[in-house]
């Protein structure tokens, strides 16, 4: 079938066959209950269009410009939507290689992927591993262009002191968002969403020569198991983890990179949207991991996506919540990944947003 252009979605006037219809969350959501959906983007590594910049020629199986056609669709499905990245956004082409090293960012630029980012309505973000790469100034500046915020939790401030109670975040640790979730009659209530965010403790020796005396890391489920309870104490309805982290299979120790088992086992965690790894949760690859559920999408209990990279599918966590006792509770989930190329037909299934490609179309021709 034709993939629709972001102008019919807009008019309203989709193709025959690619009809938008209402999820199933959203159209069995009884009296009190509403049908919220968080969607996730990971490991983008710049590649806002897609294009292969060793090869000079387009690749229609990456890019953020496509995944941002699923973004329009995924939240016309449903009552209410939110949208998050989970980091890596930074670093990862010859795009920004040319901003890091011959473009740079003064005071005030603006970073072409913050720029494309600022266009599809995130509401948070959270730092990767390559973010680090080029250094905490440009970080700094790169991130503060964001009409989002970024979050991350396991980044203190060197303060030279082992005293660990008085340590500062680097970052801000996390963000208690308030909006309104509209129920099955129509009705909109006020929810706190907590969105917390962490980076594998590796950045220091990663990037050491960048961070090395400037920033500590601390364990990524010690730290959650320290602010989860804070979020909750602070209001917060529902609680969603960005960590910039992957799933092993066995069990992982203390500052382990790949921490998701292990934050899954931290309460209070509603739902998981990782990364890092590159690689597709739910998916067949992950049917055999301890506590994994790939058919729900979970790991432990615990709702939990990864969209693969380079903007090549799209994370979706799809929650009913009941507001019958006076707060929002989560009473269902189900995950899934949506791609924007279909391997075995070798066909597109996402058009290129044209908007976005606008966006950062003088960066791509200076690169
Ligand atoms: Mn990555
Ligand atoms: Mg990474």
């Amino acid at each position: 079938f034709q993939p629709l252009t972001r102008r019919s979605f807009l008019s309203g006037t989709a193709a025959a066959g690619a009809v938008i219809l209402l999820h199933p969350f959203s159209a069995r959501a009884q009296a009190n209950q509403a049908h919220l959906r968080i969607m996730e983007t990971t490991d983008i590594h710049v590649n806002v269009l897609p294009y292969d910049y060793y090869g000079d020629k387009p690749n229609d199986t990456m890019g953020l410009s496509r995944t941002a056609t699923l973004i329009d669709a995924v939240r016309k499905e449903a009552t209410n939507a939110m949208l998050v990245d989970n980091g890596d956004f930074l670093q990862g082409n010859p795009m920004g290689d040319f901003v890091a090293y011959e473009r740079g960012m003064k005071e005030g630029d603006l970073h072409p992927v913050v720029k494309a980012m600022n266009l599809l309505g995130y509401d948070a973000s959270t730092l990767g591993n390559h973010e680090f790469n080029y250094g905490l100034p440009f970080l700094r500046r790169s991130i503060a262009g964001a009409n989002f915020p970024y979050v991350n939790a396991n980044v203190y401030v060197d303060d030279k002191d082992k005293d660990s109670a008085s340590a500062k975040h680097a970052f801000t640790p996390y963000v208690l968002l308030d909006r309104m979730v509209k129920d099955a009659q129509g009705k909109s209530y006020p929810i706190k969403v907590g969105v917390i965010g962490f980076v594998p403790p590796q950045i220091m020796q990663w990037d050491k020569a960048n961070l090395e005396g400037r920033v500590v890391t601390r364990d990524i489920a010690e730290v959650a198991k320290k602010y989860v309870p804070e979020m909750r104490a602070k209001g917060a309805q529902l609680v969603i983890a960005i960590p910039h982290s992957g799933f092993e299979k066995g069990e992982v120790g203390a500052l382990a990179e790949n921490a998701v088992s292990r934050l899954a086992d931290v309460p209070g965690i509603d739902a998981i949207l990782f990364g890092h790894s590159h690689a597709e949760f739910p998916s067949k690859a992950f049917a055999t991991f301890p506590r994994a559920d790939v058919e729900r999408g979970t790991i432990n209990g615990v709702a939990a996506v990864m969209p693969g990279r380079w903007g090549d599918h799209l994370g979706v966590v799809d929650f009913t919540l009941d507001n019958g006792s006076g707060s929002w509770k989560v009473v269902g989930s189900q995950s899934s990944i949506r791609p924007i190329f279909d391997r075995v037909a070798k066909k597109s299934i996402a058009e290129a947003d044209p908007l976005v490609e606008k966006t950062v179309g003088e960066e791509h021709a200076q690169t």
